[in-house]
């Protein structure tokens, strides 16, 4: 392919260089401030952006703006298109897309054939581009503490850097099947409030056709580890979809590294010290991977499971594993071939979470003062309210299987002791553990609860796992002999009641954007704020830090998004993103988590 695309510079400018036919991304408004594309849209030379940054040296920090728009790069053939330029060098970044057409980059086609294969290179592409900016410092800010007021200020270049897990981003997409983008952010250079052009230059009219060109021409990419990425991706998304066929909802290959290298850190456990996951013999199954191969594991069946073993030998890692199991991983992850049934929710008590009009009748009635738990609201929610919301609203959004995990739930949720029935005859709460059953029956919704200590659990499960210095071992004759030994009484329900369906209206009147700045938060703030603020108020917003399978910022953002444009239709993570969406930083979430975000938001308008 060498050679091919050289000098076609005006081929391409005419099949894809604005006017008419154009491609949606190329008629992308900038929505989020009131930059507006040139109405032209037509493309400038390379030539013209090399002079613009000339002419507008050492001017007023404004000149920027006249960068806006299209220039359009030869050999390769690519555009690059300023979208958005920022007021100030303390203003937030500015964006630049690079806009190549297919036929230019030498990717083989196949690579478009499926959802996963395009997602799986987009992601590939980021990550080339993310490692290149962090080797050549190209992140990197200007501001020196010397330089003071007047000191060079910005430069920084950045494109969204991804973690784990292989999803859908705004950071790179395909349109088309015609063409592939980058989306990068950049601070643009000045010294106090005078343009840098030279500085500009380097960034825009050099770095940036540098970064292209590694990682988006097939001839300059490590092109065995791009085709092992892809097949990775298809592989564990294969793998997903044999789970329902199989009667399972969750499968852990054999080998696999479950622990993570720390407690903050997704990045996997050293393989030397790792224990590698070995499926127990009873729940051994052989699937087939797309790719023609076969994997073993341990295959976890429907209905209601218990991983369960003594303290510190791995229960919590397993079920993280299973609940990011939803998501595909990188090569090298050592949870690529962890995959759970694409509608887990880990289910988690959040007490003081906001609850608008959920139905959490089924576990609780007759509270005090006769609140109606049909169409329950709370500012504050107890553990156990939480914990039945958090449920109630995962199978309203469409979850089949729960991940519950003892060590982050409300006791009183899980069960109910025998002498507690008889002391207290108010409890308006019924455990999970008379409704898993029921659950199972009715609406074909698993469970998998990790449990040290609530052995009434043993009387509903299937399945029980132990995990005994991280290795499991099925019990479940064990287990079954034990009960029937010490029967307990657990009273089981036929029926588990209703599930609730709600509309929601967010109205975001008198608010600001709301803007998600790290993971766990969208900060939501009043439009006209109070001219002296109380410094003690709580920072205003929308608290996500109990949604435990939302993996990066970027998927708060998106959520941000969608909750501003009153758009709650959600990206699911194997579909791709939405071009329309201005921004490179946003990535897919299920409508699972975006629902599940929707409904922590305080004050929003909920129908039933
Ligand atoms: P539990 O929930 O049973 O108390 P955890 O899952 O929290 O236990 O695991 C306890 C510790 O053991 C954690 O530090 C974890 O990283 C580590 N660990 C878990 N699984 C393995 C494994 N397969 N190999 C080595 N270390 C592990
Ligand atoms: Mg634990």
């Amino acid at each position: 392919m060498a050679g091919r695309g050289r000098g076609r510079g005006a081929y391409y400018r005419a099949k894809y260089g604005g006017g008419r036919g154009s491609h949606r991304s190329d008629d992308v408004i900038d929505q989020s401030s009131n930059t507006q594309l040139p109405a032209s849209g037509g493309s400038r030379d390379w030539s013209r952006l090399e002079s613009d940054l000339r002419s507008i040296d050492g001017q007023q920090y404004g000149a920027y703006k006249r960068l806006l728009g299209k220039y359009q790069h030869e050999s390769p053939a690519f555009t690059l298109s300023v979208d958005h330029v920022q007021g100030d060098a303390f203003a937030s970044p500015s964006r630049v897309r690079a806009i190549m057409p297919w036929e230019q980059t030498g990717l083989p086609d196949e690579y478009l054939l499926s959802d996963a294969r395009r997602v799986a290179l987009c992601d590939f592409v980021t990550r080339v581009c993310a490692s290149m900016i962090r080797a050549k410092h190209l992140d990197r800010n200007n501001a020196s503490e010397k330089g003071g007021w007047s000191g060079p200020k910005g430069g920084a270049f950045n494109i969204n850097a991804p973690g784990q897990e292989v999803l859908p981003r705004t950071s790179a997409m395909i349109n088309g099947n015609k063409t592939i983008e980058l989306r990068f952010t950049t601070s643009l250079p000045a010294a106090g409030r005078t343009v840098l052009g030279q500085q500009a230059h380097q960034i825009l009219a050099v770095n940036v056709v540098e970064l292209v060109k590694q990682s988006l021409l097939y001839m300059n990419l490590d092109q065995a580890k791009l085709q092992q990425h892809l097949v990775s991706v298809e592989n564990q998304a294969g793998l997903r979809r044999e789970l329902a066929a199989n009667n399972l909802i969750a499968f852990v290959a054999n080998g696999a590294i479950l622990p993570r290298a720390s407690g903050a850190s997704a990045a996997p456990m050293e393989s030397t010290t790792a224990i590698r996951f070995q499926s127990p013999k009873e729940l051994e199954v052989k699937l087939q991977l797309p790719d023609g191969s076969n994997v073993s594991g341990m295959g976890i069946p429907r209905g209601i499971t218990l991983l369960t073993g003594g303290g510190f030998h791995g229960k919590s890692t397993l079920l993280e594993a299973l609940q990011l199991g939803i998501y595909n991983h990188i090569p090298g992850d050592g949870r690529e071939l962890v995959v759970t049934d694409p509608t887990a929710v880990k289910i988690r008590a959040e007490d003081g979470r906001s609850v608008a009009a959920v139905d959490i009748s089924p576990f609780i009635s007759d509270l005090p003062g006769g609140k109606d738990t049909k169409r329950f609201s709370t500012d504050d929610a107890s553990g156990s309210t939480s914990m039945a919301a958090n449920i109630s609203e995962a199978l309203e959004s469409g979850c089949k299987t729960l991940l519950i995990d003892e060590d982050s739930s409300a006791t009183n949720l899980l069960v109910r002791g025998q002498r507690m029935q008889l002391l207290i005859r108010h409890e308006p709460i019924t455990p999970l553990v008379s409704k898993a059953r029921a659950l199972f029956d009715q609406h074909g919704v698993s469970t998998v609860i990790v449990i040290g200590g609530l052995d009434d659990w043993l009387t509903v499960a299937d399945q029980v796992i132990a995990l005994e210095s991280y290795v499991p071992r099925d019990i479940t004759a064990e287990a079954k002999a034990i009960v029937r030994k010490f029967p307990s009484n657990v009273s089981e329900y036929a029926d588990y009641g209703s599930l609730p369906a709600r509309k929601f209206q967010v109205d975001l009147n008198g608010k600001r954007s709301p803007y998600a700045m790290r993971k766990g938060f969208i900060s939501i703030k009043p439009e006209a704020r109070n001219a002296v603020d109380d410094p003690s108020e709580a920072e205003p917003g929308l608290d996500l830090s109990g949604i435990d399978q939302l993996v990066e910022v970027g998927q708060s953002r998106l959520i941000a998004t969608l909750m501003q444009k009153g758009s709650f239709d959600g990206v699911d993570v194997e579909r791709v993103l939405d071009v329309s969406l201005p921004n490179g930083d946003l990535v897919a979430v299920r409508r699972l988590e975006l629902t599940a975000a929707l409904s922590r938001l305080r004050g929003v308008g909920i129908t039933q």
